[in-house]
Formats: structure tokens, sequence, C-alpha cells
């Protein structure tokens, strides 16, 4: 392969000069972050750099669900952490979904308002009272706007076809879209905004300088004036923060005849989560059977967590239907000890947007809203 400083003068200016920002990794966060920029920034070169053939972490690999906040995670977290800070955190994702929406059109990525269930399965003390019901009614109401979202929906078995769940929290606002239809409509919108994209090549190393930042790659530097990571899983290389890669594995049904499950489902505090695609079912989850299995950047695909899922199919979801795995993958995450993404400048020439944890749907473009709102 030739390197960069053996290109054509039209390569080199066409491509790699006059930087103004160059992104490195091209997920929900990287393409986000070049399109507000673009908003103000009508003239300047925005370039992102994706080491993949395509977007290779978690924004082409995730369930679709535009969750912001489900009752027994809210109950969870409440037992633990600042109050104001849960409520920071439900806010910046609903807000967070608000900032996609004005970059995607909801409608091309077939955003299906479905709603949400939290299942509380037989063998479990998960269930919470209606004085908690309300009081996070009351809260979420002061970030909607509007009333009672959440209900206890004890029917739930009885319309989907479930076995062993004994109750159910529903949140009337969430909802699911269609994960490649957002990364071809994200990627659509940054080529109509002259936004270039180079994919395959990966950032090794990065120096910053009082006017410029240079980037380390395979094929040479990469010169810029600004730059801004959003490697997410994939960022312990640029700082010593909290963060850690979290493998998150899924797999998908054949078609079902007569599928009665339609909407977006959390099951045991969120460690596992499903939904529909038309006639089909999504399942993902098990992280927590082998955690430090699953602390890893390496994507496949394991035993255990594939079976344990398929048990879930079997024995709770589908109970009375017969099913065949057509799909199985994963994806990378980026973890720590807490829910807050990394946002930050970390010096006037470069940014982070890194740890979206299971959430990036919904956070992803406020957090390039926020990066770009740094320059
Ligand atoms: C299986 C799964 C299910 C999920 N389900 C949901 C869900 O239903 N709802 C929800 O809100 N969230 C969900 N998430 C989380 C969500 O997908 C992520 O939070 C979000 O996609 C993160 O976006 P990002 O742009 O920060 O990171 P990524 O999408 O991981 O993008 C980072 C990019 O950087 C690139 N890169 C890394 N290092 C380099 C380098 N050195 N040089 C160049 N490029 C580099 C990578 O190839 C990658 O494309 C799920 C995640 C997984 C894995």
């Amino acid at each position: 392969m030739l390197q960069i400083n053996e290109l054509s003068f039209w390569e080199k200016k066409a491509f790699f000069e006059d930087i103004d920002f160059l992104i490195i990794g091209a997920g929900i966060v990287g393409m986000s972050t070049a399109l507000f920029l673009r908003k103000k920034y009508k003239n300047a070169k925005i370039c992102i750099l994706e080491r993949g053939y395509l977007p290779t972490g978690a924004s082409t690999k995730n369930a679709g669900f535009t969750c912001f906040g489900s009752p027994t995670e809210l109950f969870d977290d409440l037992k633990t952490i600042d109050e104001q800070l849960v409520w920071d955190t439900f806010a910046n994702r609903y807000y967070g979904l608000q900032a996609l929406f004005e970059l995607v059109d909801k409608t091309k990525i077939n955003y299906d308002a479905c709603k949400s269930w939290d299942l509380i399965a037989h063998d479990t003390n998960n269930s919470i009272d209606t004085s908690f019901i309300n009081y996070i009614n009351e809260k979420a109401k002061t970030i909607t706007g509007v009333n009672q979202i959440y209900f206890e929906d004890k029917n739930v078995s009885e319309q989907f076809g479930f076995k062993h769940i004994q109750t159910a929290y529903c949140n009337e606002l969430e909802g699911a879209i269609d994960t490649g239809k957002l990364i071809q409509e994200l990627f659509k919108t940054v080529v109509q905004n002259n936004i270039d994209v180079r994919f395959g090549i990966e950032a090794q190393a990065m120096e910053t300088h009082a006017n410029h930042v240079n980037i380390k790659t395979k094929y040479g530097l990469i010169t810029a004036v600004n730059c801004i990571i959003a490697t997410n899983g994939f960022a312990k290389q640029w700082i010593k923060d909290d963060i850690k890669p979290a493998r998150a594995q899924v797999l998908v049904t054949n078609a079902i005849k007569n599928l009665k499950v339609k909407g977006t489902f959390h099951f045991d505090k969120g460690f596992y989560y499903f939904r529909n695609i038309g006639n089909r079912i999504l399942l993902g989850g098990g992280r927590n059977l082998n955690f430090d299995e699953e602390t890893t950047v390496k994507f496949g695909t394991t035993s255990l967590v594939q079976d344990k899922l398929q048990h879930m199919l079997k024995y709770i979801i589908l109970p009375q239907q017969d099913f065949s795995i057509s799909h199985s993958w994963s994806g990378i995450m980026g973890v720590g000890k807490t829910k807050k993404p990394i946002i930050k400048q970390l010096n006037p020439r470069t940014a982070i947007g890194v740890r979206l944890g299971g959430m990036g749907v919904a956070l992803g473009s406020q957090v390039g809203k926020t990066l770009a709102s740094y320059f």
C-alpha cells in the first residue's frame, strides 16, 4: 500500500491536507460530532477516520432500543447513586434522543414508538411498589413533559405469551429503531454535508502541537488543526480514565409464524433485552455470566452466553413456539464504574467522547453535540 507521502498532488490536497477537524471513529458519536461541527462551521474541512471497512464497534451491532430509563434500573440506581445524578442521566438520554432526531428523520430509521416493558420473573423479589411508580412518574414528567409514562402491566404474559413472568412495568415513551438504517442515514447525511469518511485507516498515536495535531497511521502522518476521539470501547490507548471494553452478544431467530411479541423488553435488571424485528426475535445480554471473559476488545460469541440466550427463548420468551437461530454476533461497548460518559477536552486542540455503556443510541448524538461545542 502506498504511503500518504507517495500520493499524487491531487490525492494529498483532496483527502489529507488542510483538515480543520479530524474525528477518530465513525460510530454514532463520531458521525454526530461531525454533523454538529458542520452546523457551526459551514466551510471547515471535516474528516472522519474509521479503521474498519464499516464502523466496527457498537453502533452497527446494537439492539436498536431507544431506551432512557426502566423502573428497576432507576430503583437500583437510586439506592447507590445520588438522586440528582440519576435524573441528570435520565435527562441526558432523553434529550440525546431529541438530538439524534435533529440529525436523522425518524421515519427513515423505522422509528417505532412500541413502548418497553421491564419484566419481573416469578422467582425474584424485584417488584416495586406503587409509590415508587408515582415518584418516577412525577420526576419523568419534569423532563419529558408527559404524564404517567410508567405503569404496571400485569397482563404482559397473557398478551405476549411469556412464561415465568409475574408482572412488568411499562415505559410508554421508549421504542425501537432499525440500527442498520440509522447508521446508513447518518452516513448519507455526513456525505451530503461534505464530510469525508476514510475507512480502513487506524489512528495509532497522536501528538499535539501549538497549532496542529499529528495523527500517526500505518500510511504515515495525518495533520489536522483539531482532533476528536470517538472510539468508545477502544479508548483505553488514549486516556488514563476508568474505561473498559465490554463485549455484548446478541442473537436473532428465524421468522416465526404468528409471533405475539411486539415491543422492547428488559429482563433481569437489564442484563437481558429483547425485541421483535418484524416476526423475528432479537435477544441479547448475558455478560454477567462471565464478566472477566466479556471484558475484551475481541469480537466473538461463546457457548456459555449463546446457550443461556437460547434457554431463555425456549422457556420464557417463546415457550409455545418452534424457532431456530439465524444470526449471532457481538459488539464492543465502553463501560466504567459510573454510567456517565467521559466527555472532555484534553487540550485546546483535542477532545474525547467515550464510555457510552449500553445507552449510546440515546446518548450518542448529545455527546457529539457537546464535543462540537468545545470548538
Ligand atoms: C450488542 C449491543 C447492543 C446494544 N444495544 C443498545 C440499545 O439497544 N440501545 C442503546 O442505546 N445502546 C445500545 N448499545 C450501546 C450502543 O450501541 C453504543 O453505546 C454506541 O453505539 C456507542 O457509539 P460510539 O460511536 O461511541 O462507539 P462505536 O460505535 O463503538 O464507534 C467507535 C468506532 O471507532 C472505531 N475505532 C476504534 N479505534 C479506532 C482507531 N484507533 N482508529 C480509527 N477508528 C477506530 C471503531 O471501529 C468504531 O467504528 C448496544 C451495544 C451493543 C454492543
